[in-house]
């Protein structure tokens, strides 16, 4: 898995991405991430690569050109039209699903949008999606494009010790995980539940998965809605579900 990332910002990135899992996964190239300075590709003596808006207002907008010549230089350095992705509030919510997919493409290129956003001709003409990380505005693209980047990077073959880290957590088959617990097996009074400890892998398993579609049915029934249940799967939610599910 290949990532180029657009940013005005790029030390905090590099700093960032470097660190833990995802550094550690760069050092031993199972990903390659590259941060490009945006400003590198302004036209202008001062390395401009905003404006004022059209129509006035009080906001800046990234310019067309800088970022055309960016993305163009990256898709020669890559020999590949990398798939180009902005973050932006405006854009389809991240999910685990989309995040899947998105983990099936070898070429990723980002673009971190900063003041107002980005010149619509952009948008029109070199983006293919905007991904946003929730409904809510951040003062620049930097942090979704890390959020972005670090979840779907765990998921590239090598990076994680096996698949299972991330098949079997959260979301990755519409359900939340089930409970865990550490030594000791008692703590403060509270005890370990003894199936974990039985030694029995088949009772282990299922106990895990019927703790998952109560979890997932007390704290997320919104995800139930669009799951597949077996009349096995309802008969153990009978008691977790509201009344309208
Ligand atoms: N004027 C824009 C609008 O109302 O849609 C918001 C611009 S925001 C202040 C600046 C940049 O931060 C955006 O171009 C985008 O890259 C990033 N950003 C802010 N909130 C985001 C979110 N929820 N998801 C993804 N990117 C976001």
């Amino acid at each position: 898995m290949k990532i180029d990332l657009i940013t005005l910002f790029p030390e905090m990135c590099e700093t960032v991405l470097g660190e833990s899992i995802i550094g550690r996964a760069q050092k031993s190239e199972a990903i390659e991430i590259k941060c490009h300075q945006l400003r590198d590709y302004a036209l202008d003596k001062h390395r401009r690569v905003d404006d004022t808006t059209y129509g006035g207002g009080m906001g800046m907008l990234m310019k067309c050109e800088p970022i055309a010549l960016c993305f163009e230089d990256i898709e020669k350095q890559r020999g590949v039209r990398p798939h180009f992705i902005c973050m932006s509030p405006q854009g389809k919510t991240l999910t685990q699903k989309r995040l899947k997919e998105l983990s099936e493409i070898d070429n990723i290129c980002v673009l971190a949008g900063h003041y107002e956003g980005v010149d619509q001709r952009i948008i029109d003409e070199f983006i293919d999606e905007e991904i946003s990380i929730g409904d809510y505005v951040l003062t620049g693209g930097e942090l979704p494009a890390l959020v972005f980047i670090d979840a779907l990077a765990r998921m590239a073959p090598g990076v994680l010790s096996n698949n299972e880290c991330f098949t079997e957590e959260s979301h990755f088959n519409g359900l939340l995980e089930y409970p865990q617990y550490t030594k000791p097996m008692e703590w403060r009074g509270l005890e370990v539940p003894p199936v974990l400890y039985s030694g029995d892998h088949a009772k282990v398993d299922r106990w895990r998965y019927e703790q998952s579609l109560i979890n997932t049915a007390k704290k997320r029934p919104d995800m139930l809605k669009e799951k597949e249940l077996s009349e096995d799967d309802k008969r153990i939610l009978a008691d977790f579900m509201p009344d309208d599910g």
